[in-house]
């Protein structure tokens, strides 16, 4: 039996044990995932160690801690500086990060849409945007702060604040931030919403319930998506990860779903 964790802190409210410990049993594996408050991200490594695990997930505030903790890297998390999931193979930690390569697959699923806005700059948009530049998309980021877009633009980007912002026409706008996870707040400013909204083909929100940005977007008749298959696809991804390739993602996929469904 192989022991995986979360380490993130909070973790209380995580879906992940649950989407895990339904694959390794719908899969036939004697494995078993589980949470662990990390206060202290230098630790992670250490922990990891002592621990006895076999892999982790990691999530807000540890995932640089955890980019520093790796012994081997793939290409995209060296890139990003964001690791996610961390694996231990032949004694050494290999790092990953699922986050982006699972919204990779959700903006996938919209066909092909190429312009993109993302209302928010923070670590999420950082390692989402990335990919997707990778992958042939045009990615546009507007932000509440100028501060957080500095890094952007110096990686080329096309930037703004909302006093900046020049709105046009883009095939999905996506809230990146945190607005509406804890409050009824909007992702920008209503009116500059009712600008790009209506002219978009699609509204998606890393959040995984229906916020105010959703509620607007349904209101413009758009089709839309909340964070759930962003949160079940890199769920599936680290997975694929943890069991060294075994099942594909289609295989995988029931099992995991199952926690959603609970
Ligand atoms: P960060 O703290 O790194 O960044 C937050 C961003 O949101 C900043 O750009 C900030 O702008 C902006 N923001 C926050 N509140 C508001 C507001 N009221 N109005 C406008 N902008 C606001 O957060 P993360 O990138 O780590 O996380 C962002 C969201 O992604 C969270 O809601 C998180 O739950 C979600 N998430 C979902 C996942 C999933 O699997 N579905 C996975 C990972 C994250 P400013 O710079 O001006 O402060």
């Amino acid at each position: 039996m192989a022991l995986f964790v979360l380490f993130g802190n909070p973790v209380s409210h995580s879906k992940s044990p649950l989407m895990h410990n339904l694959a390794f049993a719908g899969l036939g594996f004697d494995h078993c995932y589980t949470r662990y408050l990390l206060e202290d991200g230098t630790k992670l490594r250490e922990k990891f160690l002592s621990l006895g695990l076999a892999g982790i997930n990691i999530t807000v505030p540890h995932k640089e801690h955890a980019y520093n903790a790796c012994d081997e890297l793939d290409e995209f998390a060296r890139k990003v500086g964001v690791v996610n999931t961390i694996v231990l193979r032949d004694g050494k930690l290999h790092g990953f990060n699922t986050d982006a390569t699972g919204f990779l697959k959700v903006v996938q699923g919209f066909g092909e849409k190429k312009s993109i806005l993302f209302l928010g700059a923070g670590g999420t948009a950082k390692s989402t945007s990335a990919i997707l530049r990778d992958h042939g998309y045009s990615v546009t980021i507007l932000n509440r702060s100028a501060a957080r877009l500095e890094s952007y633009r110096e990686d080329g980007f096309e930037c703004a604040t909302f006093e900046e912002f020049i709105p046009r026409e883009f095939d999905l706008v996506i809230n990146m931030t945190s607005a509406g996870l804890e409050d009824d707040s909007l992702p920008a400013p209503l009116e500059l919403l009712e600008e790009v909204v209506p002219t978009a083909e699609a509204c998606i929100d890393v959040i995984y319930k229906e916020t105010p940005f959703l509620k607007l977007a349904k209101e413009h008749g758009k089709p839309t998506k909340d964070g759930s298959d962003m949160l079940l696809y890199q769920g599936i991804i680290a997975f694929e990860h943890f069991t060294n390739y075994r099942y594909s993602f289609d295989e995988i996929y029931p099992h995991m779903k199952r926690a959603f469904e609970i």
